[in-house]
């Protein structure tokens, strides 16, 4: 319901900016306004463009209107009347033709009109709390092909609070962008050479491998095991599972031996084919079939942000087949996988949707119903709230989506779980029962990460740059206060490689001041002081990352705190 009220608050503040509009700049034409999931925006055809000095102006000009307290009308008009209202505008004779019937709405507020659905608050002074955000270029229905517009985008709330922390968190997420702190801790990059495919560089690397090893060591205990499966395949078998004819358009292509071969897009098809080598029977069952499978997927330019939006990606990608019986047990066991891992990272807030059935669909009622019903039994026997999505699911099968919010209180779809009824009977999968008789099996598609590239990015934002212990790839920096303890820093040193713990030594010969400061741009968690008292007492000073220090540590202490740090992830 909140929800709701403040998507009217929102939309009622895009007339008010319009409002402001036509006051400063009354030769600007409308277009349109929606509110949108975090405020609203208005596109205008200005006779000059806008420039962001008059955010604040246009800011001042819709406080006032506010203040005048006027009230807030709708009606329906009778189209020829709408028509007539806006002779001089193109855009919204378009709408008005486009909307069905003779009549269109129209909110009024003191001598202002904007053609509208409705949906609004009483007065101007309900609007109080709100903020122009910024300037930025668009088309006419979205269409490049359309006249260019400008974009003022803003936001509104029912109090100063909550817009005072919107604000912050917005101004944190420009401040650990992963684009620009990936730069700053040399994480990876970007190239020309290749737009859309991340490079990732030593240090992005070690962040990657461990991602992986952390998932892996929680599958094999999940009971899943491992494949590998070729990055090329031939046209064929895309056109048999139904992606050359569904993404087509951005997949990649190439020609060998007179063949034609696509880059995967998806690794379903690899898994499937594993499957199907062999007959299988219900002793088998479930096989859980996992691949961190790199696929390719042409993106438009315009949408590639940073790892977030990606050419290229490794999904951690697994494939169960299983009985229509043991599909419950199979979705319970991957929530609590899912929850397992996710919570690691130090995400608390999981917020999950189940999709249900669209209109045109494959399979029974019957089989969609069950499905559906092991997916929301599983939850509610977890006791996981969760929000259906009517119709919404794939026309193969029901799935669940795990959002995870992280600390800038942004909520990412990461994680899914689909049954699938479609490959099972495409591909004309079975097992012998115990029976003895072919039956199909249901398949059920699952990542957790989802994208190990766009996951990377979302930790990088989370963790504003500064990995815990076990994820830093740099987890110790020895820093010694002169060069006469750097023989016994190679020793400290040389225990802790041997004990597989990522460590550095700042070889130079700065100040410790410099050198302290060196290390925590870097976001290194654990540095190892040493002068001349902690040589001839055979400890170190441990600093960490906070500022807080413990003075005359042991070697042996140092490694189990390490090990006790690693065992907690
Ligand atoms: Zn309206
Ligand atoms: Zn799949």
């Amino acid at each position: 319901m909140k929800e709701k009220n403040l998507s009217v608050l929102r939309h009622s503040t895009a007339h008010l900016l319009a409002h402001a509009v036509k006051e400063l700049f009354p030769e600007t034409l409308l277009t349109i306004g929606p509110a949108t999931k975090d405020g609203f925006f208005y596109d205008f055809l200005p006779v000059t463009n806008f420039k962001d000095e008059d955010l604040s102006r246009l800011e001042e000009r819709m406080h006032e209107i506010a203040k005048r307290n006027l009230p807030l009308t709708h009606k329906q008009e009778n189209k020829d009347i709408a028509q007539r209202l806006y002779a001089n505008n193109p855009f919204k004779l378009e709408l008005i033709n486009d909307i069905p019937g003779d009549t269109v709405g129209i909110a009024q507020q003191g001598d202002f009109y904007d053609l509208c659905r409705g949906g609004h608050v009483d007065s101007t002074a309900d609007i109080k709390y709100f903020k122009l955000l910024h300037i930025s270029g668009s088309y006419w229905r979205a269409d490049k092909n359309n006249t260019a517009l400008q974009r003022i985008t803003g936001t509104a709330f029912f109090s100063q609070k909550d817009l005072d922390e919107f604000i912050q968190q917005r101004e944190d997420a420009l401040k650990y962008d992963h684009r620009k702190l990936g730069k700053e801790l040399d994480l990876f990059s970007f190239h020309e050479e290749g737009v859309g495919f991340p490079f990732f560089h030593p240090k992005g690397k070690i962040i990657l491998n461990v991602l992986t090893h952390h998932l892996r060591s929680h599958m094999i205990r999940a009971g899943y095991q491992e494949i590998s499966t070729p990055m090329m395949l031939s046209d064929e078998l895309w056109r048999r599972s139904g992606h050359y004819q569904h993404y087509k358009d951005n997949m990649y292509f190439s020609i060998i031996d007179e063949k034609s071969y696509a880059i995967k897009p998806m690794n379903c098809p690899g898994a499937i084919l594993i499957y199907k080598e062999r007959p299988r029977s219900y002793r088998e069952l479930p096989l859980r079939l996992a691949e961190f499978g790199l696929v390719h997927r042409h993106e438009l330019s315009g949408v590639l942000n940073g790892l977030f939006r990606v050419r290229s990606f490794t999904i951690d990608d697994a494939h169960i087949f299983c009985t229509e019986d043991q599909m419950a047990q199979e979705v319970e066991n991957f929530i609590a996988l899912n929850d397992a891992v996710i919570k690691s990272f130090g995400f608390t807030n999981i917020v999950i949707g189940v999709s249900t059935r669209p209109a045109k669909a494959m399979g029974s009622d019957e089989l969609w119903d069950k499905a559906t019903q092991a997916l929301e039994n599983s939850l509610k026997k977890l006791g996981k709230s969760y929000t259906i999505y009517p119709g919404e699911g794939a026309f193969y099968g029901p799935k669940i989506e795990f959002g995870i919010e992280d600390s800038l209180k942004r909520v990412w779809q990461c994680g899914t779980m689909q049954i699938d009824f479609f490959q099972s009977e495409n591909f004309d999968l079975s097992y012998i029962s115990s029976e003895g008789t072919k039956v199909k099996p249901v398949v059920l598609h699952r990542a957790i990460y989802g994208s190990f590239e766009r996951f990377f990015g979302i930790l990088v934002e989370h963790y504003k740059g500064k990995f815990p212990f076990w994820l830093a790839p740099v987890q110790v920096k020895i820093l010694t206060i002169t060069d006469e303890q750097k023989d016994y820093a190679q020793e400290i040193m040389q225990q802790l490689v041997e004990h597989n713990i990522r460590v550095e030594m700042d070889e130079t010969s700065d100040q410790i001041s410099g050198k302290i400061k060196r290390a925590q741009l870097d976001k290194v968690p654990w540095m190892l002081v040493i002068g001349k008292k902690e040589e001839e007492n055979g400890t170190v000073t441990i600093r960490y990352l906070d500022g807080k220090q413990e003075f005359g540590v042991k070697m042996e202490e140092v490694l189990s705190k390490a090990f006790s740090s690693l065992r907690s992830s």
